[in-house]
C-alpha cells in the first residue's frame, strides 16, 4: 500500500514539526461483520504553520476529512494509507470519519465468532503500527497523546478499554455507547479496546506505597464465555496482586494507569501484549486440560513481564523502533525476576537459562543475528525485530549488567530512569546514564561490546593436571566465530563440583567469582589443587555465553553425572552446555540422546524436562545420521514408556512422558498402545487422557498413515467442536501421508487468503514429517514460486509463518541449500524481511546437515 511503510526519517520529521495533544476516538461496532464506525478528532500543535504533514489510516473507506472547520475531500487526501494535511497552523483540529474493517489475522481489531455458541468476539492488537486499522492517528511512539474512546456496541456485549468507564447510554436501538475517561498521555500502539459477552471476573486490589499511603486498583479478567468453565480467574488475579505489590516496592512509581485488566482472547497472534490498564494475553494460557506446572509458571511470567512494561514501555517509552529492546529486554528479565521474589516460582532462573536462554542462543548464531540495538529504518524492519534478541538475548545481558554494576544499583538506575522521563520518550543512552550514575560505572564499553555488536561468545576451561591429578595451570579461553569476532567482559562464577570421597554424593567444592575478558584469563584458584570431576563455566549463569566439557565430563555425564549434580541450576547450564556442543556439530546427536535418557529421570525443574523432550525430539529428526534414526527411535520410545510408567500417579513428571511417549511413537507396538490409551483400553494410574492428549494421539496416528480416511479426527472434531477442535482437526489432516491430504493443507494455508494464524502454524506444524521426503518433494518448487505472492500479498503473521514453516525441511541436503541459494540470488529476494526469514531456514538446514555429518562420523 502507498506510504503505509513509515520510515524513521518521516517519523522524526514529524515529531520535530508536531505535538500530538488528545484525541476523541468514536467506533461503531453495530454495522455488520465486516466494517465498522470510526471516527477520530485530534487536536494538535504544529511548530510551523503552513507545514503540511500526513494521519495514518488503513481502512476501506474515508466519508469525510475535515481540518479546522475546512471540508477536504477524501479522493483527494486519503491515498489509502495515509491522509495528507496540508496549510497546518499553530493549533489544529482534524476530524476523520471512516469505515473501518475487522481483522482475522489478529491485527487491528480481530472479530472472532465463537463456534461453540455463535457468540462475536472482538479484540485489538496493534505493535508495532496497527492502531491506524482502528483509527486515524499518528502512528509512533513518541507522539504520545491523551485518548478518550465513546465505543457503541450490542447492548449484551462488555466494553473495555485503556481507562476506566466513565459513563454507558442506551442508544434506543439496542445499542449502548460506552464512554471512557482520558488516559495519560500514551502512545497510540497501546491504546486498546476489547468488546463483546465476555465472561468477566473482577476485584480491588490495594497496594501501599513506600510514604504509607494506599493506591486502590480495581483488578478484573475476562475470557469468552465459552471457556469460562477452565477460567481459572482466582490463579490470575493472584499473581496480578503479587506483581501489583512487588513493582511497587521496587520501582517506587505508582502505578498511573487506573485499572488492571486482563483479556484472555482467541486467535492471537502472540502471548501478550502491554496495553496500559488492558492487557490482552492469548487465551491458549486458559488451560482446558491438564498440563504441567512449568505452564503455569509460564502463564506467571507472561502476567509479570506485561505488568512491568507498565513502568518500562508503557510510562516511559522508546522514542523509535530502534531501542524496542530497551522495554522487551528489561520486561523480559523482569519476569523472572518477580517470580522468583513474588510468587512460588523461585526457581525461574532455571527455567529462563534453558528456556529463553535457549532461544537467545540460537537467533545470536544465525547469519541474520543483529546487536540488540538494532537500526530499524522503517516498520517493516522493525515487525521482524520482535524477535529472540531483542526479548531473550536482551534480558541476559541485562541480568549480566545486574551482575556487573550491582543489583542495588541496577534497580536505583531503573527508579531513576522513571522518575525521569515519566510519561515521556527515552534513547539508550538514557538509561544507561540512569545507570552510570547510580553504579558509578563507565558503562560506554560495556554497551559497546554487549548491545552495539552481535554473536555469543564460547568460553572453555583448559586445565593441566599432573600424574597425581593436582592441576598444575588452568585457565579460560574465549572464543567467537570469524563474522562476530567480538570478545567480551564476563562477570562469571566458576562451580567445582567432585564426588564426595565418604558418601560418593557429587558436591559443590568451591565457587570462585571472576572477571573474563580477552581471549584467556587464568584461573590460578585452581592451581595446586586436585582436579574436580565437573569444572562448571557461568555456574548460576550470570553471563551469556555457550560453554564446553571435555571428553572425561561428557563421559561422567553419560553415566549419570548430570542428575548427581546437586542444584538444578547447575544441572540447567549442563544441559545447556550439551545441547549447543550437539548443535555446533562437536558431540554427536547418538551420544545427545543417551545423556538425556539416562538423565531426564532425576531431573526435578518440570520446565527442564519438557524442554529435553522437545530438544530430543529436534534431534531425532535434525541431527542424527538418518541412518542411525530406527535404533535410536526404538531407544526413545521403550525409554519414554519406562519412564510413564515410573512417574508418580498424578504428577506433572507423568503427564510430560505422556506426551513424550505418544511423541515418540515408532513401532508397531507403539502405535498400538497409544490407540489403546485413546479407546481406554490402556491406563495408567492418575493420567487422563484430556482432551490435549487426545488430539496429540490423533495427530500422531494420522501422520503414521492410521487415519487416511480422516474418520478419527473427524469424529474427534464433532464431539470437541470448538475454535482448539476445528483447528486440531485441520493439522490431523494435514499430518496425513497422502499426497491429496498435502494438497489441501497447502490449498488451506497457502493459497487461501486471511487465515487465522494459529491455523495457519497448527497446519504447517503437522504438514512435513520426519522421513516423509516422496510427500515433501512436490511441495519445495510450489514453496519458492509462492513466497513473493504470499509476502505481497498477505499480512504480515500470515506470511511470516508460511515462509518458515512451508519451508521443506524433511529434504534437508546440499541439493536444498543448492536450490535455496537460487532463490536468495533471484529477483524474488528483494524484501530484506521475507529474504531474512529464508536465510534462517536455510541456515537450520545447513546446521542439521553438519550435525548429521558428526553424527555419522562419531
Ligand atoms: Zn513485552
Amino acid at each position: 500500500m502507498t506510504g503505509g511503510n513509515l520510515t524513521r526519517d518521516e517519523a522524526a520529521e514529524r515529531a520535530r514539526l508536531l505535538t500530538a495533544e488528545h484525541y476523541a476516538v468514536e467506533l461503531d461496532l453495530t454495522r455488520g461483520d465486516t466494517t465498522f464506525g470510526s471516527k477520530s478528532t485530534i487536536t494538535f500543535r504544529c511548530s510551523e504553520p503552513g507545514a503540511a504533514t500526513f494521519v495514518d489510516l488503513l481502512a476501506p473507506a474515508v466519508r469525510s476529512v475535515t481540518l479546522n472547520g475546512a471540508a477536504l475531500d477524501p479522493a483527494e487526501v486519503f491515498d489509502g494509507a495515509r491522509v495528507h494535511l496540508s496549510g497546518l497552523r499553530a493549533e489544529n483540529v482534524v476530524v476523520i470519519d471512516a469505515d473501518a474493517a475487522y481483522s482475522r489475522t489478529g491485527e487491528g481489531l480481530h472479530r472472532f465468532v465463537d463456534p461453540v455458541d455463535g457468540e462475536v468476539y472482538t479484540y485489538t492488537q496493534f505493535e508495532p503500527a496497527d492502531s491506524r486499522r482502528l483509527f486515524a492517528n499518528f502512528e509512533q511512539p513518541d507522539l504520545k497523546a491523551v485518548f478518550e474512546f465513546a465505543i457503541k456496541a450490542p447492548q449484551d456485549w462488555g466494553v473495555w478499554s485503556n481507562s476506566p468507564l466513565d459513563a454507558a447510554s442506551d442508544t434506543g436501538d439496542g445499542s449502548t455507547t460506552h464512554y471512557f475517561g482520558p488516559t495519560k498521555p500514551i502512545s497510540t500502539y497501546i491504546t486498546a479496546v476489547v468488546a463483546g459477552p465476555y465472561h468477566f471476573v473482577e476485584d480491588d486490589h490495594t497496594v501501599t506505597l513506600p510514604d504509607g499511603a494506599s493506591l486502590d486498583i480495581p483488578i478484573g479478567a475476562m475470557v469468552r464465555k465459552s471457556l469460562a468453565p477452565y477460567f481459572d480467574a482466582e490463579a490470575i488475579l493472584d499473581v496480578t496482586r503479587r506483581g501489583l505489590d512487588f513493582y511497587h516496592r521496587i520501582f517506587d512509581y505508582p502505578y498511573p494507569f487506573g485499572n488492571y485488566h486482563s483479556a484472555f482472547v482467541p486467535e492471537y497472534n502472540l502471548g501478550a501484549m502491554e496495553n496500559p490498564g488492558l492487557v490482552t494475553f492469548n487465551e491458549r494460557l486458559v488451560f482446558r486440560s491438564k498440563t504441567t506446572d512449568a505452564s503455569y509458571q509460564g502463564r506467571a511470567n507472561t502476567i509479570m513481564h506485561e505488568m512491568a512494561h507498565m513502568w518500562f514501555g508503557d510510562l516511559v517509552t522508546m522514542k523509535w523502533w530502534d531501542d524496542l529492546w530497551l522495554k522487551e529486554s528489561f520486561a523480559d528479565f523482569m519476569g523472572a525476576y518477580a517470580l522468583t521474589h513474588a510468587t512460588r516460582w523461585e526457581h525461574a532462573w532455571v527455567s529462563f537459562a534453558n528456556g529463553r536462554k535457549a532461544w537467545a542462543y540460537r537467533q545470536d548464531q544465525l547469519p541474520t543475528t543483529h546487536p540488540i540495538v538494532a537500526d530499524i529504518t522503517d516498520l517493516e524492519d522493525a515487525r521482524l525485530n520482535f524477535d529472540g534478541i531483542t526479548y531473550a538475548k536482551g534480558a541476559s545481558v541485562l541480568k549480566q549488567l545486574a551482575a556487573y554494576v550491582g543489583e542495588d544499583a541496577f534497580l536505583e538506575g531503573a527508579r531513576r530512569y522513571f522518575k525521569r522521563h515519566a510519561f515521556g520518550n527515552t534513547t539508550l543512552d538514557d538509561l544507561l546514564a540512569a545507570l552510570e550514575e547510580t553504579s558509578g560505572r563507565d558503562l560506554k564499553a560495556w554497551s559497546k561490546a554487549w548491545l552495539e555488536t552481535a554473536g555469543v561468545n564460547t568460553l572453555t576451561a583448559e586445565i593441566q593436571t599432573g600424574a597425581d591429578g593436582v592441576v598444575t595451570a588452568a585457565a579460560i579461553t574465549q572464543s567467537a566465530v570469524p563474522e562476530f569476532p567480538t570478545l567480551r567482559p564476563h562477570r562469571i562464577a566458576v562451580g567445582c563440583y567432585s564426588p564426595n570421597p565418604a558418601t560418593g554424593a557429587v558436591e559443590l567444592v568451591e565457587r570462585i567469582e571472576l572477571d573474563v575478558d580477552g581471549a584467556r584469563t587464568e584461573l590460578p584458584q585452581l592451581v595446586g589443587k586436585p582436579r574436580p570431576g565437573l569444572v562448571l563455566l557461568n555456574d548460576q549463569d550470570l553471563t551469556y555465553a555457550k560453554i564446553r566439557f571435555t571428553p572425561a565430563e561428557l563421559d561422567a555425564f553419560e553415566r549419570g553425572g548430570i542428575a548427581a549434580l546437586p542444584d538444578s541450576m547447575a544441572r540447567a547450564l549442563a544441559w545447556s552446555g550439551v545441547w549447543h556442543m550437539t548443535r555446533d556439530a562437536v558431540m554427536s546427536g547418538r551420544r545427545f540422546i543417551a545423556i538425556v535418557l539416562r538423565n531426564i529421570e532425576a531431573e526435578t525443574d518440570i520446565s527442564v524436562v519438557q524442554n529435553l523432550l522437545r530438544q530430543v525430539r529436534v534431534v531425532r529428526g535434525d541431527y542424527l545420521d538418518p541412518a542411525h534414526r530406527p535404533a535410536a527411535d526404538a531407544t526413545i520410545s521403550q525409554r519414554l514408556w519406562e519412564l510413564l510408567a515410573g512417574a508418580p500417579a498424578g504428577s506433572d513428571h507423568q503427564v510430560a512422558f505422556a506426551y513424550g511417549a505418544v511423541r515418540a511413537a515408532s513401532q508397531d507396538s507403539d502405535f498400538a498402545k497409544i490407540q489403546a490409551l485413546l479407546s481406554g483400553e490402556l491406563s495408567f494410574d492418575g493420567l487422563t487422557v484430556d482432551q490435549d492428549l487426545r488430539w496429540a494421539i490423533i495427530e500422531v496416528l494420522a501422520a503414521e498413515g492410521l487415519d487416511d480416511d480422516g474418520v478419527l479426527s473427524d469424529g474427534e472434531a464433532a464431539s470437541d467442536d470448538t475454535a482448539d477442535g476445528r483447528r486440531h482437526r485441520a493439522a490431523a489432516r494435514a499430518a496425513r501421508p497422502l499426497a491429496e491430504a498435502k494438497a489441501e493443507a497447502w490449498r488451506l494455508v497457502v493459497e487461501t487468503p486471511d487465515q487465522p494464524n494459529d491455523l495457519i502454524g497448527a497446519v504447517l506444524g503437522e504438514f512435513y514429517q520426519v522421513g516423509a521426503d516422496e510427500l515433501a518433494e512436490p511441495y519445495v518448487e510450489p514453496y519458492f514460486e509462492a513466497l513473493a505472492t504470499v509476502w505481497a500479498e498477505r499480512s504480515i503473521q500470515n506470511a511470516e509463518r508460511i515462509v518458515s514453516g512451508g519451508y521443506p525441511w524433511p529434504l534437508t541436503s546440499p541439493d536444498l541449500l543448492a536450490r535455496t541459494d537460487a532463490w536468495l540470488a533471484s529477483d524474488a529476494a528483494k524484501a530484506p524481511a521475507l529474504r531474512r526469514l529464508v536465510l534462517e531456514a536455510r541456515d537450520d538446514a545447513a546446521r542439521a546437515l553438519r550435525a548429521r555429518e558428526c553424527d555419522r562420523n562419531a
